[in-house]
Formats: structure tokens, sequence, C-alpha cells
């Protein structure tokens, strides 16, 4: 490739140049969604980070195969010992099937993603399809020596895996330390330790998603999902595995232990994690009250909201950080984003409506180059979008008449705009839907050529009636030298 594209490697905590294995493609998975709930605010985040990674790969030419999951089999909380899945639970609680339920907030995941204007992956496998690969990568763990089998389930046996291999190298987390801790259980656990975690789990009679194994009827472990949908779809070796920073420990610990023990390699060349959200400054989490889906950001519908937001305002508010970075919601700040955005809509509307001149008489700098090398700087979507507000003070200045633009120079405004802000950053200028707001943007220029035509027969009387109920709804109608201008 001509551009040389840094990423940070959680696991080598720096940016490292992206080098992919088999140049021009590249094989990248993200942990998806467990639907099991209305997708909310920390889905968006991850979706829209790993959505800016494919994009930006496949403009710089690569061929990305995209992999991301859909954990529909339910397990348990935190890989606990007793409990019920939350997809059975949700399943009996309202007297339905639990693919029922996966297949209800399936769709509504999809919806949110569409609205955030997140592009479809490659491939998007389903958890509960996979049980079979899923199993065949527990025996080869078990043949390899790092499982055991305990009362019908199998456990990864961590101390053993760490003498040979090194548990913690992606969290650098202590397990000297946690090991020396859970020296003794106390006899209770069919675990040797508690820092074992489940590759299969045996079903407690009341667990409704179940398969049968030689080992018992039950159900793979979480983290094991992704490493057999991962290497089925992008083979023993990939480039870029990601997720959220909540997933480094223990499921992508987890995960390459796995690969480890099960093909003495681990399969991730690149770790890249976002950081997390938080909501007037607190976690997010339904016993705070502060959980807000996406559903209830679109429509305003949740108490701590002073109002809706569109999802492009909250996809804008989400690249104006970077993705490694915290990112708090509040109402200011979202206010704030939704005026940014607007800015940058108007500018790239205004963009369609200059007019060529023969000479540039503004400032102008190679935004191409500098929102170029922002993107190849690990994704550093807010210094693109600072580029984008820098070039739309220009574009201002230029319609409103202070300064010229020769056609070369509009063109490479036109293409900074439709590359960065339409193509790579998946910003719409156009909210909600886009046919229905095509066809009221129509209605509204009809009623105000009427109303231009009866000034030019002079029937002020009706001009003023239009201008005048027009403002009443809300409308605010400007006069110019070639018509009208008009805006909500
Ligand atoms: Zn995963």
């Amino acid at each position: 490739m001509q551009h040389k594209l840094y990423i940070h490697n959680t696991l080598n905590r720096q940016k490292e140049l992206f080098e992919p294995l088999n140049e021009p493609f590249v094989g990248m998975y993200v942990c998806g969604p467990t639907v099991y709930g209305d997708p909310h605010l920390g889905h968006a985040r991850p979706s829209i980070t790993f959505d800016i990674l494919f994009r930006w790969l496949r403009y710089s030419g690569y061929k990305v195969r995209y992999v991301r999951n859909i954990t529909d089999v339910g397990h348990l909380e935190h890989d606990a010992d007793e409990g019920e899945d939350k997809i059975a639970k949700k399943a009996r609680l309202e007297q339905i099937e639990p693919m029922e339920v996966v297949q209800y907030y399936t769709i509504r995941y999809h919806n949110a993603m569409n609205a955030l204007n997140v592009l479809p992956p490659s491939i998007e496998p389903r958890a509960s399809g996979h049980i079979l690969e899923q199993m065949e990568y527990v025996q080869k763990i078990i043949d390899n020596g790092f499982a055991y089998e305990s009362e019908g389930s199998v456990y990864f046996d961590v101390e053993k895996y760490n003498q040979k291999h090194h548990y913690g190298i992606l969290s650098g987390r202590n397990i000297e330390e946690i090991l020396e801790n859970t020296r003794s259980l106390d006899g209770q656990s069919e675990k040797r330790r508690s820092v074992d975690f489940a590759l299969w789990k045996k079903a407690s009679p009341e667990h409704i998603m179940r398969w049968q194994s030689k080992w018992s009827d039950g159900f793979p472990g979480w983290h094991l999902e992704c490493s057999a949908m991962g290497q089925k779809y992008l083979g023993e070796r990939f480039d870029i595995h990601g997720g959220g920073m909540d997933l480094i420990f223990p499921h992508h610990e987890c995960e390459i232990a796995q690969s480890v023990a099960s093909l003495g390699h681990s399969t991730v060349r690149y770790w890249m994690h976002n950081n997390m959200i938080t909501i007037n400054g607190q976690k997010m989490g339904k016993s705070l009250g502060n959980f807000i889906t996406l559903d209830e950001f679109f429509t305003g519908s949740h108490s701590l909201l002073t109002e809706a937001y569109s999802p492009m305002t909250i996809r804008f508010f989400i690249l104006q950080a970077h993705y490694r970075s915290t990112l708090d919601f509040s109402n200011e700040a979202l206010m704030a984003s939704q005026k940014g955005f607007l800015r940058l809509v108007e500018a790239y509307e205004r963009l369609q409506k200059i007019v060529p001149s023969k000479e540039t008489s503004v400032e102008i700098k190679d935004w191409n180059t500098l929102c170029m090398d922002a993107m190849n700087d690990d994704l550093n979507t807010p210094i693109v979008i600072s580029h984008l507000f820098d070039a739309a003070k220009t574009i201002n200045t230029v319609y409103d008449g202070k300064g010229t633009l020769s056609e070369t120079d509009l063109n490479m405004f036109k293409a900074v705009f439709r590359t960065y802000m339409i193509d790579i950053l998946g910003l719409k200028t156009e909210q909600g839907d886009s046919k229905y707001l095509d066809s009221y943007k129509k209605a509204i220029d009809l009623i105000l050529t009427l109303r231009l035509e009866a000034k030019q027969n002079k029937n002020w009387a009706l001009s003023d009636k239009i201008r005048d109920e027009l403002a009443s709804y809300g409308f605010v109608v400007k006069d110019t030298k070639d018509g009208f201008e008009w805006s909500l």
C-alpha cells in the first residue's frame, strides 16, 4: 500500500505499522453483541470504531474480510457456576422460544446499526450455528493437555498453561499473584482453581439452550465462540481482533490462551480496543438508572435526556473523541456536538452551490493529505474533524462572497468532504429518512417559489401571508439576490 497506517496494538502497548499477513487481504474479527436486550450506547462505540477501521482499510486498497459475531448462546453471567442464562430467562418470562428472543434483538441491533450508518460486516456468524466447531476446539485443547473434565464440564487449566505460556500477556495482569491467592479451593467447586474458565458447561435441568456432547448435555463457554469462529472464517493466523476495552480480560486473554493451547501459537497479530463511555461522569449500568438504549437516544424518551439526538449526532459525537480516549455523554456535550455537526452539513451543502471563479483568492491547505495523515495515525478522527471545520471556514468565506475558488480548488474541497466526511467518517448529511426529507425540502422550495411569483406579481398580501405562516411553523425565510434561503 502507498500509505503507512499505524495502529495501536494492545498486545505491545504501542503504535505499530500495520502490515497484513497476506496483502492485500486483511482479516478482521470484532466481538459482536449478546442479543438478549435492546442495543444501547455501549454497542455504539465499538461498532462505530471498527466501522471506521473497516472503511479506512477498504479505502486504502485492502480487501477486508470483516467478521463480527452474534452471541446468541445465553451463557451465564461471568462464567458463574450457578444461575440461568439471560436469553433463556427472557424467553421464560415472555413465554417464547429462546430463538425468538435472539431474532427480535438481532433485528433491533441491525436497525440501530443501520441508523448509525455502520456498514454490515462481511460475515456475521452466530455462536449457536457453530457448536460443532466449538466442541472440536475443546477436544483439541483436552488432547493437548490444557483442559480437564469435571462433572460433565470441561475447564481450561490456567496454571498448567501458564507454566509453558503466558496467561496475562494481553491484559498485563499478574497471574502468578492470582494463582497464589487461589491456591486452595474449598472443595465445593468442580474447578481446580477459581481462575480456570469453562470451555464446556454441563447444563442444569432448567437450562434451555443445550447441546449433546461426549461430556454432557450442555453449552460452550463464552470465550470459545470467538476463537472457533475467528479461526473458521479467518484462518489460524489473521490480522486484527477488536472489541471494547472491557473485553481485554478475561474474554480476549482467554481467547489467546485457547488458541495457543489448541494450535501452539496465537492467531491474532494486532489487538485493538476502544475505550469505554460514561454518562454524566458515571459508568453506565442498569442499577444506576443511566442505562440508555439507542432507541431512547433517537427518540429522547429517557428521563436523563433533555431532547432526542439523531443517530448522526451520536455518531459524530463518538468520532469527536479518539477511540482510545474515554468519552462522557451529557446533554450539554451532545447539544454542542449537534451544533458542530450541523455547521459541517451546512458547509457541505454550501459547497455544492459555490460557483467556481478563474482564480482562487483564499488561503487553502492540502486538506486531503492532512486528513489522510490523521487517519493513518491510529484513526485519529477528532483531528480529521478539526481539518474539516478548518476547511468549512474557508467554504463559508467564499460562500459569503469574501473570496473565490478556482474550479480545481473547488473540486478539491468537494473531494475532501465527499471522502472524509461522507465515505470515511460515514456522516450522512441528511438526518432521518432521506427520501422523506428530500420530498419535504422540495415542498418547501415549491411554496417559496410560488411566494416569489406572488412578489413578482406585486401580490404582497399573499407573499407576506406565506412568509408569516411558515414563520409560525418555525421556518426562517431569508430573501437573497438569487431568490430565497430557508432553514427550520
Ligand atoms: Zn468475543
